[in-house]
This record gives C-alpha cells, sequence and structure tokens, in this order.
C-alpha cells in the first residue's frame, strides 16, 4: 500500500473531505513517523508502536479530529500529546507560514523523536512548529491564547487551562474517554459542545 492509497481510502469512507487537508495527508507522509521496524505498515489504517507504550494514531481518527477542527492558514494551534509528531506535522502544513503550531509531549524521547521527524520534511520551513516537554493538561500559557486546541490523548473532562487558553471564536477537538468532543467558545464564557462516538485512546497522564 502507499500513502496514496491511504489519502484515497479516508476519502472513500469519507472521513477526509476538505482539500487543504487531503493536500496535507499527502505532503506530511506517515511513513516518516513511525520506527524502522513499523515502515512496513506506515500505510494501514490502525495505530501502531512508537516505543514507551504510545502509538502513532490511527489514519482515520486524525482524518476525523482535523476535519472537526478545520485548521486554517495563519491560525496558532496547540497539539497535545504530540507524539510522533505526525498530526504536529500535518497541522503545520495546514496553517502554513503564517501560521504556528506547539506541541507538547509528557515523554521526553518522543519528544526528541518527533523533532527528527517534523526536522525532516521538507515542505515545513524550521520553526513554524515549536515542541515542548511537559504536561499538556495545563496547556501552554507562553504562547496562549490559541485560535485552536487539539488532543490526541483522553481526559475524563476537558482541562480548565484549555478553555482559558481558547480564543473566542476558538475551537477545542479532544478525546473525553471512548468519545471526541468539540467545544467551541462562542464568548468569553459560553461554550458549545458536541460529541462524536465510537473511538479509542490512550490515557492522558497529568498531576492536574
Ligand atoms: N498524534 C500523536 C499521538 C500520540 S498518542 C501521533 O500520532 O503520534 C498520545 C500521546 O500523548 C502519547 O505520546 C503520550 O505520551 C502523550 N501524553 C499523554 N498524556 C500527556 C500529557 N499530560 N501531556 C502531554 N502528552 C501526553
Amino acid at each position: 500500500m502507499t500513502n496514496e492509497e491511504l489519502v484515497e481510502q479516508l476519502i472513500k469512507d469519507g472521513y477526509l473531505k476538505t482539500q487543504l487537508i487531503i493536500d496535507a495527508f499527502k505532503a506530511i507522509d506517515r511513513v516518516r513517523f513511525v520506527p524502522e521496524e513499523q515502515k512496513q505498515f506506515a500505510y494501514k489504517n490502525y495505530p501502531l508502536p512508537i516505543g514507551f507504550g504510545q502509538t502513532i494514531s490511527q489514519p482515520l481518527t486524525v482524518a476525523f479530529m482535523l476535519e472537526l477542527l478545520e485548521p486554517q492558514p495563519g491560525e496558532k494551534i496547540l497539539d497535545i500529546g504530540s507524539g510522533s509528531g505526525w498530526q504536529t506535522g500535518l497541522l503545520a502544513y495546514c496553517v502554513g507560514t503564517e501560521g504556528k503550531v506547539i506541541g507538547i509531549e509528557r515523554i521526553p524521547e518522543l519528544k526528541e523523536f518527533a523533532e527528527e521527524n517534523v526536522g525532516s520534511l521538507e515542505t515545513i520551513p524550521q520553526g513554524m512548529i515549536k515542541l515542548l516537554e511537559g504536561d499538556g493538561a495545563k496547556g501552554f500559557e507562553a504562547e496562549a491564547p490559541f485560535d485552536k486546541i487539539i488532543a490526541a490523548a483522553a481526559a475524563h473532562s476537558i482541562p480548565t487551562a484549555w478553555k482559558e487558553q481558547l480564543k473566542v471564536g476558538g475551537k477545542i477537538v479532544a478525546p473525553i474517554d471512548e468519545s471526541i468532543h468539540v467545544l467551541e467558545r462562542k464568548s468569553q464564557d459560553e461554550f458549545e459542545e458536541k460529541r462524536y462516538f465510537g473511538f479509542s485512546f490512550v490515557p492522558l497522564i497529568s498531576e492536574e
């Protein structure tokens, strides 16, 4: 299987719809984000081990969540649980050179793995992506507010810090237990919430 075939399948199954996100999936090849021994499975539509008990997310889940997030050129996006850096790279492609993506990962070795992976992308200029080691449940105050916040590890509820660090008009897409929640900030203290069921995620590990 090739990346082209994976992308075609995700379009056919209705997960990928938006041209910008389709282009991102074509440019930011998943094979660059998996360990050597997993490269032969890179285009399979399932999660793959990346070490430290973690996985690179399933392509259909990433596609579904990015379609909900609607990343746009010029936006500043916080990516929590950046793991291999694949989704971080996809987001960077979407926001473009006028935008910025900040990835937070709690496992130092994975933060380094992601740095190597995104560093090797010809389509993403250096400096557009900032990767940090830390607890993403706290968000990242120093770069707030964000246009969008996305998480790849499931909490039991949306951390308060994410809501506080989101712009009015902004959006959070995050797994809560086995479902995906979309939170839109309508005003300073008004949030609109939607849920999508039937997914599975690794847990968000936090002291918060
Ligand atoms: N989008 C990534 C997903 C990796 S899985 C990819 O496709 O590679 C989710 C990641 O969240 C794991 O790497 C895990 O270590 C990380 N994680 C879990 N709890 C976290 C926390 N509190 N802060 C930051 N990262 C966390």
